[in-house]
């Protein structure tokens, strides 16, 4: 299922396998890597099952159509997962997917990589990593809700990354607000114009069909959907003209044919360099449920999202898709089933071909890495993987030393710009429950440090038995104590900090800072020194009273 390089392979890509340079572009090109964005709630686990169907789902077939059917949530793992209901780690699924509009004598498989994104918000900074290995975002949207906090908070990240974002308002077959609504909502809450591609016929509630916009608004088809008993096929799907569409649904299709033109009289056609530019957002009406519209969001990425392209270096220098291999780590898990009690760190291919057992380099310590034990990850199951392109996501098992934002490549050296951490507002004491278990605590502390679950923070006065942590989400300690317990069998006890907020400063201003009341200075294993200030009017009063310190603000969680 891969491309055939065109003519003899040639070295120029400096990749292990010499795939000539033409290969690795046709593989880039064909790859579409997202994430979804939303609310908890909105159905992301429903529409990742939805699309999964849809797909030929190259990696496990097993874990979707498996046994356990189609409530086999894709990324429930951790048991403290399990006993809230929330996901808290992530993981990529990738499938093959031929668009409708491929052409028979062009039949070319696209692959999707879909990133999953942890649901709850004290995990913000996960998602963050997350969205750095993505090319595009689709935004869901509940019907009946509109834009939801969450949302708004990953929607913001995505803007500030550039990610182009596609919306999808999903449970259109239950009563909701009227599409023209959500679309005001979308356009003066997030300044983000609104191109539906696609407009619902029958209200939230009677999800009937799609009109497929035209150019001018007018229709192009009607896509009428048939439900299937609790939504667990493929929805079949009626393709037919404005005028059989008129017969069928007389005035529901009446309705949307006119919103449609109305649509394109205040500017909301899709316009692809927009897009691109974080303008505008095509918009598609579906119940992931029904899987009504699950098919025309994945015509949408195949034909509108970007490929995998060239990414900047620390020093602005791009590493082209053709270029050696190379690839960001953007997130390290642990602990996903009690099957594989073992640590994998996540990268994202950047550029050439990746294949399983070649040396690479880790750029932050110049030391080689064997990539012996690399494999996709899809809910429980895992596979090995023997190659892998731009775009795609790969595991690698017990990469100790891999973190959030390293760099690995092969020959031809580069680094990516590091992943900003963002600032802590919850900080709590950690000591191990027992003196004896000290050298496991200490093992467990710098781990869990290097892998960025929490941010660790120490000073002289508290030393090494007691180090701060320093966190987004309360959350994130539990993770602390639950991974503490599990991989280490260390007890931690913990003791919440009265501290508020965190500011970068400096050696010069730490001593006057100590001196201050509600404050403390500590430094960050990075390097970094933060004083944690007890609450905003303590900040601002040292602010005015001792100007010249020096307490910069950290970049503030999404
Ligand atoms: P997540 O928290 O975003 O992953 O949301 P889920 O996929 O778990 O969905 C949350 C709830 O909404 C579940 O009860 C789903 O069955 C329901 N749901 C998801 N999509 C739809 C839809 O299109 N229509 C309806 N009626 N319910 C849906």
């Amino acid at each position: 299922d891969t491309i055939p390089a065109e003519g003899a392979p040639v070295a120029t890509s400096g990749s292990p396998e010499g795939k000539s340079e033409k290969g690795v572009r046709a593989e880039a090109s064909r790859r579409r890597t997202f994430a979804v964005i939303s609310h908890p709630d909105a159905g992301k686990s429903t529409l990742t099952e939805a699309l999964a169907l849809h797909a030929k789902v190259i990696s496990e077939a097993g874990a979707v159509h498996g046994k356990a059917g189609r409530k086999s949530t894709v990324s429930d793992w951790m048991e403290m997962e399990k006993a809230r209901g929330i996901s808290v780690s992530s993981t990529a699924l990738q499938f093959n997917y031929r668009s409708t509009e491929a052409s028979a004598d062009d039949p070319v498989d696209n692959v999707i990589n879909l990133v999953d994104t942890p649901g709850h918000s004290d995990f913000s900074e996960d998602t963050y990593r997350v969205l750095t290995a993505v090319d595009a975002a689709v935004m869901l949207i509940d019907a009946a809700k509109g834009l939801e906090p969450q949302t708004l908070k990953l929607f913001q990240v995505c803007r500030h990354r550039g990610i182009p974002v596609i919306t999808v308002i999903n449970k259109w077959d239950r009563p909701g607000q009227t599409p023209l609504e959500l679309l005001d909502e979308i356009q003066e809450r997030i300044g983000l114009t609104p191109t539906p591609l696609y407009w619902p016929v029958g209200i939230a509630g009677d999800f009937r069909g799609l009109l497929r916009r035209g150019e001018d608004g007018a229709p192009r088809e009607y896509i009428r959907f048939t439900r299937t008993a609790g939504g667990a096929k493929i929805a079949p799907e009626e393709v037919m003209d404005a005028d059989a569409a008129l017969a069928k649904e007389g005035s529901e299709w009446e309705t949307a044919a006119e919103e449609s033109e109305l649509l394109s009289a205040t500017g909301q056609d899709h316009d692809q360099e927009l897009f691109l530019g974080g303008q505008t957002s095509p918009v598609i009406f579906a119940s992931a449920m029904l899987n009504f519209g699950v098919r025309q969001i994945l015509d949408t990425l195949v034909e509108l999202a970007p490929p995998p392209r060239a990414r900047e270096d620390v020093g602005g220098t791009p590493r082209e898709v053709t270029d050696p291999f190379s690839a960001v780590v953007f997130k390290v898990q642990a602990g996903m089933d009690t099957a594989h009690r073992d640590r994998l760190a996540f990268m994202r291919i950047v550029s050439g071909v990746f294949e399983r057992g070649i040396v690479v380099t880790h750029a932050q310590t110049g030391k080689p890495f064997t990539t012996k034990y690399a494999q996709t990850v899809f809910g429980r199951e895992r596979s090995t993987v023997e190659s892998a392109y731009p775009g795609d996501v790969v595991g690698l098992v017990n990469a100790t030393a891999l973190a959030p934002g390293h760099t690995l490549f092969f020959e031809k050296k580069v680094e990516f710009p590091p992943i900003p951490s963002f600032a802590p507002e919850h900080f709590s004491i950690l000591r191990a429950e027992s003196a004896g278990k000290y050298k496991q605590f200490r093992r467990a502390v710098d781990q869990l440090d290097s892998e960025g679950v929490v941010q660790i923070l120490r000073n002289d006065l508290r030393g090494d038995a007691s180090p701060v942590m320093a966190a987004v989400g309360p959350m994130q300690f539990e993770v602390v104590a639950a991974r503490m317990k599990a991989e280490f069998n260390v007890e931690a006890r913990m003791e919440p900090l009265g501290y508020a907020l965190a500011r970068r400063t400096d050696a010069e201003s730490a001593d006057e800072l100590n001196r201050q009341r509600g404050v403390e200075v500590f430094t960050r294993s990075d390097g970094v020194m933060l004083a944690l200030v007890s609450d905003k009017w303590r900040l601002q009063y040292i602010q005015k009273e001792l100007p010249d310190l020096t307490l910069e603000p950290l970049v503030a969680a999404a």
